[in-house]
């Protein structure tokens, strides 16, 4: 099977021919038919993180496809079932936070594309407790940018408790951001949408967004205080200084969810005590979403509440993929599609 692999951090994902591999106890083979491009695979690629992936590994947490062979112990009615494969691909099922509805803090947990080879291949194994069922009425091409686009930022919006009334600011309005300004208009907020990209805030626009502020162009702390302040700032960019922003641009009570992950060497971001004491402030981390998390984005995909931008590629183009991400020459998310 053809596969992109990371040989290395420093060089270009090679484009090999593997074996298809065997799905061990409990696990399922299956036959990708689309798998997104988020911007984690480029950190997991450029190994930017203090936690880093061991090449050589396939990256690729929005695999979609069928599933065409199980292992021992997985029902064999499953064969011929469309699912997706996300990034938590494995916990351990029995913790304090698996028990309580919070699998994706399990100290156990395998991340797809990360430490198990993921979805930039032909075929792809996964633990068949968690991947999650592709319903009817979702393309494979839909369903894979929902697979961590989707799910992490339908959390995002989750974990921020947002009342209808609510001004939610957007930072970055990539793969991740064009579902978060659908997520936060579907819970009723006024979503002010962030980008340094024009293209970027017209789909932003397009898409349910009330104001777009072009932070190349104007300050963003200055637009958005204009406007009342945020009550929550969702920032899904990639340099710390847009989180400090963010939370700059929040009123009292507000709540600065962050889901940008920049890599390690860009520093940290810098919060000053006083506004946050005075200002009654929440800082919330929040990481991608459970399997019941991507049920609940299938079923609203499925019910047409969303939609997702993305271009098609091959996976052959991989390496120019990433590139154009990079310089932020992509309408939303690319799809590599076999
Ligand atoms: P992306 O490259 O598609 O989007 C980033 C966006 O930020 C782009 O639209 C870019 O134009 C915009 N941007 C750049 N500079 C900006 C600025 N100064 N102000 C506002 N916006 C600016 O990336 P993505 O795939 O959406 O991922 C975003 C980040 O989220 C990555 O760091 C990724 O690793 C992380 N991520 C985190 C989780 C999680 O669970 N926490 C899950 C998935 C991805
Ligand atoms: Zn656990
Ligand atoms: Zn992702």
């Amino acid at each position: 099977m053809k596969a992109a692999v990371v040989t290395s951090f420093t060089e270009p994902l090679e484009l090999q021919d593997r074996p298809v591999p065997e799905p061990g106890p409990g696990e399922v083979l299956v036959r990708i038919e689309a798998s997104g491009l988020c911007h984690t695979d480029i950190h997991a690629a450029h190994g930017d993180w203090p936690v880093k992936p061991a090449p050589p590994f396939v990256p690729g947490h929005e695999g979609v496809g069928i599933v065409e062979q199980v292992g021992a112990g997985v029902d064999a009615a499953r064969v011929g079932e469309r699912v997706a494969i996300p990034w938590l691909g494995h916990a351990c099922g029995h913790c304090d936070h698996c028990v309580s509805g919070w699998e994706t803090l399990c100290e156990e947990q395998r991340n797809t594309g990360y430490s198990v080879d993921g979805g930039f291949a032909e075929y792809a194994v996964a633990d068949a407790d968690y991947v999650v069922r592709v319903p009817a009425g979702v393309s494979p091409h839909d369903a894979a940018p929902l697979t961590c686009a989707g799910v992490t930022t339908y959390k995002a919006i989750k974990v921020a408790h947002i009342r209808p009334a609510e001004r939610v600011a957007v930072f970055g309005i990539g793969g991740l951001g064009h579902l978060a300004v659908q997520y936060a208009r579907l819970v009723g907020a006024t979503v002010i949408a962030v980008d340094i990209d024009d293209q970027k805030l017209e789909l932003a626009a397009e898409l349910g967004a009330d104001h777009v502020i072009n932070a190349g162009k104007t300050d963003p702390v200055a637009a958005i205080t204009e406007l009342g302040g945020a009550d929550v700032a969702v920032v899904l960019a990639v340099i710390p200084h847009v989180f400090e922003s963010a939370f700059a641009a929040l009123r009292r009570g507000g709540r600065l969810v962050c889901v940008g992950l920049p890599p390690e060497q860009d520093g940290p971001m810098s919060l000053p005590i006083f506004p946050t004491v005075l200002k009654g402030i929440s800082v919330i981390g929040s990481i991608v979403g459970t399997r019941q998390d991507l049920v609940e984005v299938f079923d609203l995909h499925a019910r047409g509440r969303t939609r997702v931008i993305a271009e098609t590629r091959k996976l052959d183009e991989v390496n120019a993929s990433i590139d154009d991400v990079l310089a932020g020459r992509t309408t939303a998310r690319i799809v590599f599609e076999f």
